[in-house]
């Protein structure tokens, strides 16, 4: 299939993929098993260069293109999703930073971001605000030059690991989202602790936590943007982040793809490969059929993304929508291929199909997703 990559596109994709196969693909059931973060393999990542493709390259990266970042998300979540969502969220502070960072927090934060000695995290959802994202508790208040902040936020990727963490925090209770602020938060700031790492159905190579603020004094100059800008910076990133779940989503789709396509020919039944029955074969068919749509649908938007385009909420809830409900069909499906030996963890097919589920539910869940197409429908967007 020809995806009119770039030359340099291509080579991204054949580095992420090479090593995608050489070593994660190999170690997956180990990082499953383990629920940990990979420390290691992201050592190998950053020496292999690949968090300079979410930075430019006058702070030391090679580039901040969409659809170079899509195309890694992309190959390592058909490696492993919890290494491909890591990675995924890294990028989403880090654009934040890139968009609306000072040219001091630029400077502090993006090289060491590209050379992979700096991990990210991103912390918008607290217990009572999730798909309600305007409904923040955690707040921000000025004293002298400082903010100090106080609450509570759920479910962190990177939460434990990340040397710095992008914060949403009530600045202005009285103004409702526009009284939201976004602040860089430093590993080691006092009064700023990890709380409970969550036991997840999958992706669990990835870490996920509580992240506790308690008097938690940072200075004025780690405001990312203005004051009062939080929300609006949250949905901005949100709406380039959701195509990386897109991308996500693909991977772990194509996956459970390539095991159901192997294993129905080496499976014999009635003295025949499975293939050869039809049900099985229009299963494929339909797997690889939608696998490439949402493809083509994912790398669209990260198109428009690179080409500038300004209006890009209800393309970027599709790609995330549609590809994640195709994961989920894909990997259903790849379990069903695989009979009995399909439910069994020997098998990869089980994990990517838990896997997939989150793809349907984080970076707002598919029912808000459909609620922010028909918005932008109705408004003639
Ligand atoms: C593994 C994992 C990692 C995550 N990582 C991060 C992270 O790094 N940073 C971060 O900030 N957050 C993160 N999240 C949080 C994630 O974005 C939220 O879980 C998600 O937005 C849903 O919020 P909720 O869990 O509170 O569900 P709720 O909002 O309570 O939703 C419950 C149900 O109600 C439905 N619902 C709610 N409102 C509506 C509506 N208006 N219309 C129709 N249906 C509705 C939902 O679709 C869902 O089915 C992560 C979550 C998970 C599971």
């Amino acid at each position: 299939m020809n995806y009119f990559f770039s030359e340099f596109e291509e080579a991204v994709k054949n580095l992420f993929s090479d090593y995608v196969d050489k070593r994660i693909i190999p170690m997956r059931k180990e990082l499953e098993d383990k629920h940990e973060f990979p420390h290691g393999l992201f050592k190998e990542m950053a020496k292999q260069d690949f968090f300079r493709i979410m930075v430019p390259e006058e702070y030391g990266g090679m580039s901040d293109s969409q659809m170079q970042l899509i195309l890694g998300i992309e190959e390592l979540s058909r490696g492993d999703a919890g290494i491909g969502v890591s990675f995924a969220v890294d990028a989403i502070a880090t654009k934040g930073l890139i968009l609306y960072g000072s040219k001091e927090q630029k400077e502090k934060y993006l090289p060491g971001i590209a050379d992979g000695n700096i991990i990210t995290a991103f912390s918008l959802s607290e217990p009572g605000a999730g798909s309600d994202a305007a409904a923040l508790k955690t707040r921000a208040v000025k004293k002298g030059d400082k903010y100090v902040l106080n609450g509570v936020k759920q479910f962190i990727t990177n939460g434990e690991v990340a040397d710095i963490v992008m914060v949403i925090a009530v600045t202005d209770p009285d103004k409702g989202h526009k009284g939201h602020t976004a602040f860089i938060v430093e590993k080691g700031t006092n009064g700023f602790s990890t709380g409970k790492r969550e036991d997840k159905m999958g992706i669990r190579s990835s870490v996920t936590n509580e992240l506790l603020f308690d008097d938690c004094e940072v200075p004025e100059e780690n405001i990312v943007g203005e004051i009062g800008q939080g929300f609006y910076i949250a949905m901005g990133l949100l709406d380039r982040s959701r195509i990386g779940i897109g991308a996500q989503a693909l991977g772990i789709a194509q996956a459970a793809l390539d095991e159901a396509t192997q294993y129905s020919k080496t499976r014999e039944q009635f003295a025949q490969p499975i293939h050869s029955f039809q049900a099985v074969g229009h299963m494929l068919a339909d797997m690889a059929t939608q696998i490439e749509a949402s493809r083509l649908l994912v790398y669209q938007a990260a198109r428009l993304v690179d080409a500038g385009e300004k209006e890009l909420t209800k393309i970027s809830a599709m790609s995330k929508l549609f590809p994640s409900d195709m994961a989920m069909k894909v990997t259903t499906d790849a379990v069903q291929i695989f009979g009995g030996y399909g439910y069994m963890k020997e098998y990869p097919v089980e994990r990517l199909m838990r896997d997939a589920k989150v793809t349907q539910i984080y970076e707002g869940t598919n029912q808000i997703q459909r609620n922010i197409i028909v918005d932008r429908l109705i408004k003639g967007k």
